[in-house]
């Protein structure tokens, strides 16, 4: 099979670069392990999509157009929520995992890309001034070529496939995992899911492991049912690794024993909750950091605190520094004035390769900065920049041209 463009990844970053570069009208295939897509946004039940407006006061505004704004208007639709809700100093929308899948399923239609779900890519090289990826599915080799190749893995896949610039945090100073989950079965409103002080009851008691303190819950919105978010330490056997098998599956059955022992509690002592049942587990824990790319542009800290802009910017990176180095809550740190921050075209070119594009949560840049840049709404804002960047290389654009067209649509947002 050949393309112009293949897309390593349908997570959020990856759906964006597929369909962006779909309708400019290139050739495009998309790779992706699971059989949906959507990625943290949907295997791993994260429910909201933060980095899509503008810090500061006022009322809120997108601070990427095209893509990013196009799915906060369709997800405005499925869910019906009359619009964003502010959290502090932020603006965040709700979404459903089961919207997300359902809307990314009708891009790709609408679009016209190739997807071939259930194929994970296991193999890159180069073929001619182009690409060939070998993908397997169920055992089944595929040889797929382009011209060029988007990385959206989310774990620099590529870069490890190619034995290209790539960089891990130690770690010890890794964004921590989390176990997501859905519950249904809950009367009451809001105010039934603060349940912070019975879970201290409980493991007081020593009815449930000191673990489960973190955990909070959010209504998705539909009647009844909700969502559980516990923040994971990933070292309880060793150093946390989101690369490793075994640490991995101790993720996934560590989280399930949490959260199935705090649902059963809540069932027996919280008021609304006496119906409460687990309805679903995610596909996947979720990893908020694992490998990233070295690029030509290794984005900093310092740069998204200070609202450093660039010349070949293409996109803003709206959302403030949101750390979560322990499983004690999030540490926020804003940018002076709440200025977003350009991202340049440089961190989604990894440095010495021609023909790859990166987008998403492993995008070049530092510990800090990916505390930042890993939130959705910044992730279809880079993969509509790689969906533009790759196709524009196929057809053997120059990449100066790339930036200009993309910041003539934000430039003038603040
Ligand atoms: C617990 C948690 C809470 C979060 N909370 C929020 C929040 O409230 N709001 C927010 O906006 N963001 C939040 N985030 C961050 C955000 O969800 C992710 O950083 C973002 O979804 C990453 O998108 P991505 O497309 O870069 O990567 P991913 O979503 O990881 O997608 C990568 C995709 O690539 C596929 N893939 C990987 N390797 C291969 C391969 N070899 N072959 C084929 N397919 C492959 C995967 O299956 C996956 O679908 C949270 C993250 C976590 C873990």
């Amino acid at each position: 099979m050949t393309a112009d463009v293949i897309v390593l990844g349908a997570g959020s970053a990856g759906l964006a670069a597929a369909v962006t570069a779909a309708r400019e009208g290139a050739r495009v295939i998309v790779l992706e392990r699971h059989g949906f897509a959507g990625g943290m946004g949907t295997a791993s039940l994260v429910h909201t999509f933060c980095g899509l407006y503008l810090l500061g006061e006022g009322p809120p505004r997108l601070a990427n157009p095209g893509f990013p704004a196009e799915m906060a208007e369709r997800m405005l639709m499925a869910t019906g929520d009359s619009g964003p809700v502010k959290m502090g100093r932020v603006w965040v929308l709700r979404q459903h995992p089961v919207e997300f899948v359902r809307i990314a399923d009708e891009l790709f239609r609408e679009s016209g890309v190739e997807v071939r779900f259930h194929s994970e890519a296991l193999r890159a090289e180069r073929a001619g001034d182009g690409w060939q990826v070998e993908a397997v599915c169920r055992g089944q080799r595929q040889i797929l070529t382009a011209r060029t190749l988007v990385d959206a893995s989310g774990d620099a896949v590529l870069a490890e496939l190619l034995g290209a610039a790539a960089e891990r945090t130690e770690s010890a100073r890794l964004q921590r995992p989390a176990y997501v989950f859905g519950v249904q079965g809950v009367a009451g409103g809001e105010e039934g899911l603060a349940m912070a002080g019975r879970i201290v009851d409980g493991v007081r008691r020593g009815e449930l492991s000191r673990d489960t303190l973190g955990l909070h819950f959010r209504s998705s919105g539909r009647a009844g049912e909700v969502f559980g978010s516990i923040d994971l330490s990933g070292a309880e056997e060793g150093a946390y690794d989101p690369l490793d098998a075994g640490c991995l599956s101790r993720l996934e059955t560590g989280g399930r024993l949490l959260a199935a022992a705090a649902v059963g509690f809540l069932k027996r002592e919280a008021a609304g909750w006496a119906t409460a049942y687990v309805s679903h587990w995610p596909v996947r824990a979720g990893v908020r950091e694992s490998r990233r790319w070295i690029g030509r542009h290794v984005l900093t800290e310092e740069e998204v605190l200070r609202g450093t802009r660039h010349a070949d910017d293409i996109a803003l990176a709206a959302w403030p520094l949101e750390s979560r180095e322990t499983t004690r809550g999030p540490k926020l740190r804003f940018p002076d004035d709440d200025r977003a921050a350009g991202i340049p075209l440089g961190c989604l070119m990894p440095a010495g390769l021609d023909g790859i594009f990166v987008a998403g949560r492993c995008i070049s840049c530092d510990h800090g900065a990916q505390a930042s840049l890993r939130v959705m709404g910044t992730c279809f804002a880079t993969g509509q920049a790689a969906g533009i960047a790759a196709l524009g290389a196929a057809l053997g654009q120059p990449a100066g041209d790339i930036p200009r067209r993309l910041r003539e649509s934000f430039g003038d947002r603040e």
